[in-house]
Order: structure tokens, then C-alpha cells, then sequence
């Protein structure tokens, strides 16, 4: 970096910020990174169960398909630094890494904190100027351009603001959504947000009894309105107060959305997906048969987890001490139901702050897609989920994050360059 470098503030050391700071100051920029924090990536610390699940080793389109919250605004991002780039960089800082079932990237060493000190370290070889526990108040424009922010400890002018503040969630990490009120004071409209990625509150007692017990190779279908449909097959878990895990986490966008509309919404779990009704039926008959001298609550015990036998039965209406030779078919066929059918009501989502994701945020259609820079004030660049991107587990929120960073990063020093 030479004494005539461009001065560029980054806002946010998280994700985003972190490899935008990284790159800019490789590229020969003079960089201040403001981070609010007494330290830089706290939530890349805890990404991933503390594992951080890095990326994704499925192709671009897939990260698209993967991104229900402005997935094609992403193109340019991915076109220019992808998960394959990502993990070159990392490798040739010496990080090892590892692919995992359905192709989600993780550090070999299982330790999210390797990444996030990895990054530290860099910051210092690239001689990027922290300001820790300085949180930025307002970006300054001057003349439709970026010209400074403005902390508690003064003015800082400089060349280009990136603005990296993350979303709203997990507040205690330092996202709180300071981003949203700095780019609506530049004239930016910033989309509601909601949680995105969000365990569901359900009113059924039943939820809270079965608290703790995970289901596997189950379908959870999800209605609002009765028209308004997904469902998801894999394994979720009963909570307190509802229900979570993987498939709860996929489809909780849309139910987060629909809950936004003032919609009433409906789940069931099937919990014999792979079998219909009538296959069922039979199947039920020969444990029947099999442990015909029980009452009820005693002759399921093969056909689901011991837990959930009291509350299937209590759904079908079946008292567990019913002999079973005394099962009348249509009490047969209720049992049948409930195993396919059972209820839920889905009152809402657990709050943003415990939201994986942040839906919402700044709108993608004011933000140039191949440079990230603001279409509103030039040298003004945005990056991460301060935007209004978000995409399902798998590590496409890190790589979206990572990506956009680094696209802010390159188009802030060329642009700068090119003056
Ligand atoms: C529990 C959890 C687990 C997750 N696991 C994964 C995973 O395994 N894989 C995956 O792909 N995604 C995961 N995510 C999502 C992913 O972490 C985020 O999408 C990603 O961190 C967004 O990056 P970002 O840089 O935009 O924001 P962040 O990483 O949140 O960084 C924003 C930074 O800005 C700082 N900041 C805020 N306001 C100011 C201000 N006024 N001045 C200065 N600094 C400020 C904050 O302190 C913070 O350091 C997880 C999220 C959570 C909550």
C-alpha cells in the first residue's frame, strides 16, 4: 500500500465485512474496518453449531435454487468469486477442509474458530485498521457520493463505504440492524424484515409433551389458506414450544411470510410417508395380530418412537387400555389417520433474534448486481445480509455472505482506480 492508497471503510466485521476488508486491502486500498463489538465474526464463531458450515460443494444454479430471497441477484457474485474460489482462498491460507452429506463444506478441524482466527490473522498481514468496539452512527454522502461515517469517537472521511452490518438476528453477536437505518438515511427503502430459518410455535399441548424426541424420515406439509402449500421429508424435533430441526427450518420462509400476510397456517406430519393408507392399514393389522393379547398403548411400540404412542392414540381417540382384541375398524382406521395426518397449528415463529436468517433488508433492486454498489450514492457498496438475500441451510448463507463481500471489495478499488 502506498501513502496515495484509497481510503475505504468497511462497516462490520462479520462475514461479509471480514473478506470485503481482506480483499480491498489486498488490492492495495488503505482499509478501516469499524466494527461495533469488542471482536470481529462473532457469529461466524457459532455458524453451523459452532462447526461453520462454509459452503456448499453443489454447483452455482443449486446456490441459486437455494436462495429463496433474491437468489439471481447473486449471479454476478457467484460468476466471480464461487464456493470453488472461496475454498482456494481458504486452502491457501491452510485451512483443511471437509465435504460432508449433502455437500455441505466444513473446516476439518470442526472448529469454527479456527476460521474466524484464520481471518484475524489475515486482517493483520493485510494491514487492515481495526476499530474495535466503534460502532458507525450515519454513513456520510456528499454530492450523491460516500464520503465518511461518523462514530462516537468522530468524523472519518474516506474514499468508499462498504456497508457490511449483517442482518437482525442473534442480536448478542452485533447484528441489530444498526444497517437498515443507515442506508434508509441515504434514501435506500429497505424491505420488512421477518425470520427466515426459525423454529415454529404450535398450540397443540402435544408439542410440549413430546419435547426433546426427534422424528426421522418423516413428511411435514405446511397450508395456508388451502391453497398456499409445501411440505419437506426428512427430520424434525419437538420443542417447548413447538417444533424445529431441519425440515422446520426449510419451510419456516414460507411460513414466516405467510404469518407476515395475517394468514392462518395448517401443518400435518405423515409419519409413514413412504407407506399410503392402505398399506398402512395392513401393516397395523399384523402388529395387531402380532401383540393381540396387549392393550393398546403396548402393541405399537414397532410402528414409532415409545413417546409418541399416547399421543397418536389420544389422537385417534383410543384409550391405551383397550385390549387389542377389542379394536373396532374404525378405531383401526382413525389410528391410520393420525399417523398420516397429524395435526398442527402454527401460531408463529419463534423471534427474529433467534432467527438462523434475517428475511428482508436493503432492496437488491437498488444495488448494481455486478458491482454491489448503491444505485442511489455512488461509491456507497453493500454486501451480506444487510441486503435483502437469504437462502436455506447448506452454507449458502456464508458463501452469499462471502461472495458479495468480495464483489463490494473489487468493484470499490477498480472504481476508485478508475477515477
Ligand atoms: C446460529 C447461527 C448459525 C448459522 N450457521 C450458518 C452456517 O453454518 N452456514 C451458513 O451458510 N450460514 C449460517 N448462518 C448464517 C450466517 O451466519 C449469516 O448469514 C452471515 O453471518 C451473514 O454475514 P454478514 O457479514 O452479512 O453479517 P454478520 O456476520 O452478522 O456480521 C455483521 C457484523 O456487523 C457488525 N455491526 C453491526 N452494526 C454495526 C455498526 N453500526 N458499526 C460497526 N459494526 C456493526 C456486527 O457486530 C457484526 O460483526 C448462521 C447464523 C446463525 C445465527
Amino acid at each position: 500500500m502506498n501513502s496515495t492508497a484509497k481510503r475505504i471503510a468497511v462497516i462490520g466485521g462479520g462475514v461479509a465485512g471480514l473478506l470485503a476488508s481482506l480483499t480491498a486491502a489486498h488490492e492495495g486500498a488503505k482499509v478501516l474496518l469499524f466494527e461495533k463489538m469488542p471482536k470481529v465474526g462473532l457469529k461466524m464463531g457459532i455458524t453451523g453449531k459452532g462447526r461453520c458450515n462454509l459452503t456448499n460443494s453443489a454447483p452455482i444454479m443449486d446456490f441459486i435454487a437455494k436462495t429463496p430471497g433474491n437468489g439471481k441477484f447473486l449471479y454476478s457474485a457467484y460468476e466471480k468469486f464461487d464456493n470453488e474460489d472461496l475454498l482456494s482462498l481458504l486452502h491457501s491460507w491452510g485451512l483443511a477442509t471437509k465435504v460432508e452429506r449433502g455437500g455441505r463444506v466444513f473446516p476439518q478441524s470442526d472448529d469454527a474458530q479456527e476460521v474466524r482466527h484464520l481471518f484475524m490473522d489475515r486482517l493483520k498481514k493485510e494491514k487492515v485498521e481495526l476499530h474495535l468496539e466503534e460502532p458507525v452512527r450515519h454513513i456520510i454522502a456528499a454530492d450523491g457520493r460516500a464520503a465518511g461515517v461518523v462514530t462516537d469517537k468522530g468524523r472519518c472521511d474516506v474514499d468508499a463505504v462498504i456497508l457490511t452490518t449483517g442482518g437482525a438476528s442473534y442480536p448478542r453477536t452485533g447484528s441489530t440492524g444498526d444497517g437498515y437505518a443507515m442506508a434508509r438515511e441515504l434514501g435506500h427503502k429497505v424491505n420488512t424484515i421477518r425470520p427466515a430459518l426459525i423454529p415454529l410455535v404450535c398450540s397443540e399441548v402435544y408439542c410440549r409433551e413430546l419435547q426433546g424426541l426427534t422424528l426421522k424420515n418423516v413428511t411435514l406439509s405446511v397450508e395456508a389458506g388451502g391453497r398456499r402449500k409445501a411440505e419437506e421429508f426428512g427430520e424434525m424435533s419437538f420443542t417447548p414450544f413447538g417444533i424445529s430441526g431441519p425440515i422446520v427450518l426449510s419451510l419456516s420462509d414460507k411460513v414466516s411470510l405467510w404469518i407476515s400476510q395475517g394468514r392462518g397456517v395448517k401443518g400435518t406430519i405423515d409419519l409413514k410417508p413412504a407407506l399410503t393408507r392402505e398399506v398402512l392399514d395392513r401393516r397395523v393389522l399384523r402388529d395387531l395380530e402380532k401383540y393381540h393379547l396387549k392393550q393398546m398403548a403396548g402393541a405399537l411400540t414397532d410402528l414409532m418412537p415409545h413417546r409418541m404412542i399416547d399421543t397418536i392414540l389420544e389422537l385417534a381417540g383410543i384409550p391405551g387400555d383397550l385390549p387389542v382384541s377389542e379394536l373396532k375398524k374404525g378405531q383401526r382406521l382413525a389410528l391410520v389417520e393420525a399417523m398420516k395426518n397429524m395435526p398442527l397449528t402454527i401460531v408463529g415463529t419463534r423471534p427474529i433474534s433467534e432467527a438462523i436468517v434475517t428475511a428482508g433488508g436493503v432492496s437488491v433492486k437498488e444495488v448494481n448486481p455486478s458491482t454491489m454498489e448503491s444505485k442511489i450514492i455512488r461509491h456507497l457498496y453493500l454486501a451480506g445480509e444487510v441486503l435483502d438475500i437469504h437462502a436455506y441451510t447448506g452454507g449458502y448463507n456464508l458463501q452469499a455472505a462471502f461472495s458479495t463481500g468480495h464483489l463490494a471489495a473489487l468493484s470499490a478499488v477498480k472504481e476508485l482506480e478508475s477515477e
